[in-house]
């Protein structure tokens, strides 16, 4: 159903807004010093009424910062490129046909450290490319309606490509009425590339490097978490959808320059793809969460559009913390974990963590404000998100005889934001009421103004349980049992 919405409603904004064709050719060229690459971009356009075409550089993505220095040499044909600041540049340019606008993208950072700082930035060197959408296509400010085409040339003979579109084509045409086909990712190298289907639909999963498993059990893991997650949210007619996997690298000699750190492993939910950085020692345990956690973002921040964050308001606690709590559901319901495990993992490593937290009543603004440059916050969206979204779970589950559950209030999210162009951030009041219809008004202003925005840890003894639930206080933390026989209830 939401599908044919979508194709109605893709149909009538075509119908009103002329096509505004995108050209990209990109080529891997070396740079005139010698020894680095480069990606030499050429955008053809369609300028705008006026005689001034507007772009915008990106700055920053997750902790990757200044990416508008990875753009350099910029030339126009048919136009002239003004520069009218570190990260906008127009061009001036005359008549309705087309205009060449092109640019380098260059690596801006020395070596091969792949850390948390350069995740999203260009990864450019001589075996591979590793670019968000955002820092491959600039975009002219006036379009709305993006037919794109993007076309490679110039790539070594064995390298292989991938991106949120497709596998191995040096060729592709899209469409899309919202900026989503910038929220995406595109690698090419040496990457080994694995290709099947779930549920009817190509994936391909492209990874380098070497791990502590083959490449057929990340693969594996890869399909059946796709294939849950498509069934829970009744979505299976997703075109493609890419998982790329790459090794963090610390700077040479593992010598840490600045403030580069990696860590186990670290995931980015994009556009119809998620792409994961892990070291090679990883395990596969966090793999199988942070896979499950990273697709799940295809609906919970992705097509659940939850708006750009500002300075510093954001729905990070709720992208975070309810696809924490989606992602310990679906390893649970798909047989990934145990019913012991699943538990554990909820009571220990978030339940028990977060109420020693002593960040954990941070209130949000702080947080968001911070959690960038504060590493005291950076597990608090994602551990009291999940928290919130348990006790929903709960209360819905408990005011409605478990008749209904926290997913009912997703799909309402999810069908009010879904190909119409709005958000959750900028129409918080609908969130807002659609709380209160399930869990009372008093009860959904609670949660809102004490438990999200103050932050305030929910007391044990606050916690509803329906009657197959129980919430123990162990230390001061709440811990949830499921009484004996009564998993079914909890696992629908
Ligand atoms: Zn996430």
């Amino acid at each position: 159903m939401r599908s044919i919405t979508m194709l109605l409603y893709l149909a009538c904004l075509c119908a009103i807004l002329p096509a505004q064709p995108l050209q990209y050719e990109i080529r891997p060229e070396n740079t005139p010093e010698g020894g680095k690459l480069k990606l030499r971009v050429t955008l053809e356009f369609y300028p705008s009424r006026t005689d001034t075409t507007r772009f915008g550089l990106p700055t920053q993505i997750n902790w990757s910062a200044g990416l508008h220095r990875c753009f350099r040499n910029f030339k126009a044909e048919g136009g002239r490129v003004v520069r009218e600041d570190s990260t906008h540049l127009v061009v001036v340019s005359r008549g309705d046909g087309p205009v060449r606008l092109q640019y380098d993208i260059l690596q801006h950072f020395p070596g091969e450290q792949v850390t948390v700082e350069t995740s999203c930035s260009p990864i450019i060197l001589p075996d591979y490319i590793h670019l968000p959408g955002e820092c491959l296509f600039l975009v002219p400010r006036h379009y709305q309606l993006y037919e794109v085409t993007v076309r490679w040339t110039g790539l070594p003979k064995r390298w292989a490509l991938q991106n949120s579109f497709g596998s191995g084509e040096l060729e592709q045409k899209f469409q899309s009425v919202t900026s989503d086909w910038l929220r995406t990712i595109w690698v090419a190298g040496d990457f080994r590339i694995l290709k099947g289907e779930a549920l009817g639909k190509p994936f391909a999963f492209a990874i380098r490097g070497q791990w502590l498993f083959d490449d057929r059990t990340l693969f594996d893991i890869a399909e059946k978490t796709i294939e849950t997650q498509r069934r829970e949210w009744e979505d299976e007619d997703i075109p493609f959808y890419s998982v790329t996997m790459i090794p963090f690298v610390l700077p040479k000699g593992g010598r840490v320059v600045g403030n580069a750190r990696t860590g186990r492993c670290l995931g980015y939910g994009r556009y119809q793809s998620f792409v994961v950085y892990a070291s090679d020692d990883c395990p596969l345990d966090p793999l199988i969460h942070l896979f499950n956690h990273e697709m799940m973002h295809d609906w919970i921040g992705g097509k659940i559009n939850t708006g750009s964050p500002g300075e510093t308001a954001s729905l990070r606690w709720f992208d975070e913390g309810f696809s924490e709590y989606y992602a310990l559901r679906n390893r649970w319901r798909a047989g990934f974990s145990t019913t012991a495990e699943f538990l554990d993992a909820l009571n220990r490593e978030f339940l028990a963590s977060h109420y020693a937290d002593p960040h954990g009543e941070t209130p949000n603004l702080i947080v968001e404000r911070d959690f960038y440059t504060n590493p005291d916050y950076e597990n608090v969206p994602y551990r009291r998100g999940c928290i919130l979204a348990l006790y929903l779970d709960c209360a819905i589950r408990q005011k409605t005889g478990n008749t209904q559950t926290l997913h009912h209030f997703m799909l309402d999210l999810l069908d009010y934001t879904y190909g119409k162009r709005r958000d959750l951030l900028e129409h918080f009041d609908f969130f807002h009421e659609t709380l209160g219809a399930y869990i009372g008004e008093a009860a959904a202003g609670t949660f809102l103004t004490q438990y999200v925005d103050a932050g305030k840890r929910i007391a044990p003894g606050d916690f509803p349980a329906p009657d197959f639930l129980e919430f123990e206080s162990v230390n001061g933390a709440p811990h949830l049992r499921i009484k004996a026989g009564r998993e079914a209830d909890f696992r629908r």
